[in-house]
This record gives C-alpha cells, sequence and structure tokens, in this order.
C-alpha cells in the first residue's frame, strides 16, 4: 500500500474496504470488526489526525452530515444511533485519521471504558 495511512489507503482505494456513502470531501464504509448491526465509519477523504483537526479543517459539518445520510439510507434515522469520536490514546482511538464511528440497528448500551 502506497499511503502509510490506512484509511487513506481505503481513500485511495488501494486496499478494499465496503462502502456505503461518498461525497466529494468525506467516505463511508463498514467497519471490519461491527460492534452493532449497523457499524459504519465516516472519514474526511484528507488526511486529519482526529477530531480536533476535523473541526479545525471545518471537515466536522460534512462528516455528521454523510453520517444522516448513512444512517437514512440504512433506515435506522427514526429508531437512532450513536456517533463516536475516539480522540488520542485513553479513548482507545487506534487508527489516526479521524473517523466518525455511526452505530444502531439495535438498542445500545452506554458502556464506559
Ligand atoms: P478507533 O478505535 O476509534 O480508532 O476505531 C478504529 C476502527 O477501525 C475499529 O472499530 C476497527 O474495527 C476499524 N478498522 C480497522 N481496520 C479496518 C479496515 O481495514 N476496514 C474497516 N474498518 C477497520
Amino acid at each position: 500500500m502506497k499511503n502509510e495511512c490506512l484509511f487513506c489507503a481505503i481513500v485511495a482505494r488501494e486496499i478494499p474496504a465496503t462502502v456505503v456513502y461518498e461525497t466529494d470531501t468525506t467516505l463511508a464504509f463498514r467497519d471490519i470488526n461491527p460492534h452493532a448491526p449497523t457499524h459504519v465509519l465516516v472519514v474526511p477523504k484528507n488526511h486529519v489526525r482526529d477530531a480536533g483537526e476535523l473541526a479545525e479543517a471545518g471537515l466536522a459539518d460534512e462528516v455528521i452530515k454523510t453520517a444522516k445520510a448513512v444512517a437514512v439510507a440504512e433506515g435506522i434515522a427514526e429508531s437512532g444511533y450513536r456517533l463516536v469520536l475516539n480522540t488520542g490514546p485513553d479513548s482507545g482511538q487506534s487508527v489516526f485519521h479521524a473517523h466518525l464511528h455511526l452505530l444502531g440497528g439495535a438498542p445500545l448500551t452506554l458502556q464506559m471504558g
């Protein structure tokens, strides 16, 4: 893979992913290890490290709009869903290309840690 960043490589189609939605600036694809019936990751196509950089780049709105569009397409917009942005080591962030988790399709419990 040419890109050292995993999610940059997915955006560049250098490694496969199940893409469910795309805009000029964002890509949405299924999480490889789902924690809910619907578990999609929404990433900015441009590399930013985390939620803070996402906001500073002016891309947070677009990422959230894409998540809403995915929720509608998945049929979970009315039943509800959770959006999670892990940021930094204590959050458990493991891929340092900002990504918004969209989780839904069943009642979710809130687990801390
Ligand atoms: P984080 O822990 O918030 O950084 O989330 C990273 C997410 O990326 C995890 O939920 C992983 O399951 C997911 N993930 C890792 N590699 C891939 C992949 O190649 N395709 C799709 N999702 C991935």
